[in-house]
């Protein structure tokens, strides 16, 4: 009984069947394209959220707590 079938999982890149053997290098993609989109794609998401924080414009923060302290002092 050493003629098991291969297992296949679908591939997170393009959702095709893929097998999920030592034999394919790109496991659990099907392909050495469908891994780099994969990584390119968690890539942009790294680098979206910190971009994000940047645009936060810190000044206009500072500017509403000085107003509430002057309408404290009031
Ligand atoms: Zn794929």
């Amino acid at each position: 009984m050493t003629n098991r079938p291969p297992r296949q999982v679908a591939c997170p890149g393009c959702s095709r069947p893929t097998v999920y053997d030592p034999a394919n290098p790109w496991r659990p993609f099907c392909s050495e394209r469908c891994r780099l989109i994969d990584l390119g794609h968690w890539a942009n998401e790294t680098y979206r959220v910190p971009a994000e924080e940047d645009g936060l414009e810190p000044g206009n923060l500072a500017a509403a707590e000085t107003d509430v302290l002057s309408s404290f002092r009031e």
